[in-house]
């Protein structure tokens, strides 16, 4: 059974970027929204992700969190980073240097170093051009923190979403205990937090919401209900 949208009155493959702070569920109405209209879904901080575990298995994080940046810069053609279709959750894995690290990826270990990682000027250079070259074309929804702002600022479409800071650090609790992480939730909303004032501060390409965004906060909203708001918005934003 084809369960993409019918498209025929959408015909314009356009750009999408959905940007946002950590843990506010970007990425589950990314990939639904990709599913319904037939379009490439690229998590882009996913590719931050295997950066760091690049780091973290090849020894460049010390002990107090600091990265050997000289180290990582000379290395930074050795990372390869690519993402191929899983037959059976029907979504993107992943894969760093041939390896599928989708699990490795979202672990607490990777979400505590990743932000600082992701603030290095030449790991965001490299991530813009490969994000660029892989949304050359349109027909794809891309989720981050500078989507709508440095990769791609001229997306037709751009949303900005948020929610308050617990509910975020409860559905990621919720989540990583689902995976049989053993996380508290305390650790969880300090992460969080951390990140999102890393990523907002930053020198480089920091967390803004574009000038030209629709927000959602769904802090109150259900999966259904945010997956609906932002079908809808397409809808609105193409027909
Ligand atoms: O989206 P996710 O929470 O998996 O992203 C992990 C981290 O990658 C973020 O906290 C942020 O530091 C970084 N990131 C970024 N720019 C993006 C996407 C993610 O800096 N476009």
């Amino acid at each position: 059974m084809n369960n993409t949208e019918n498209t025929s009155s959408a015909s314009r493959r356009i750009t999408i970027a959905i940007d946002g702070h950590s843990s506010c569920g970007k990425s589950t109405m990314a990939k639904d929204l990709a599913r319904r209209i037939g379009y490439i879904y690229i998590d882009s901080g996913a590719m931050y992700r295997c950066c760091t575990l690049f780091c973290i298995e090849q020894g460049l994080i010390s002990g107090d969190g600091a990265v050997d940046e000289q180290q990582l810069q000379a290395r930074m053609n050795e990372i390869n980073i690519a993402f191929h279709l899983n037959p059976s959750s029907g979504r993107p894995d992943a894969y760093l240097n041939g390896v599928n690290v989708e699990r490795q990826i979202r672990t607490m270990e990777v979400s505590a170093h990743v932000s600082p990682v992701a603030a290095l000027p030449f790991v965001r250079e490299a991530m813009t051009a490969l994000q660029q070259s892989m949304g050359q074309k349109g027909g794809i929804v891309m989720d981050g923190r500078d989507i709508g702002t440095a990769v791609f600022p001229n997306a037709e479409m751009k949303v900005f979403v948020t929610a308050s800071p617990e509910v975020r650090a409860q559905r990621r609790y919720d989540e990583l205990r689902a995976k049989g992480e053993e996380v508290s939730f305390d650790e969880i909303l300090q992460n969080l937090q951390e990140r999102d004032r890393i990523d907002s501060t930053r020198a480089v390409a920091p967390l803004r919401q574009a000038p030209d965004a629709y927000v959602l906060d769904n802090s109150s909203l259900t999966i259904e209900e945010q997956n609906q708001w932002l079908l809808d918005l397409y809808h609105k934003l193409t027909n």
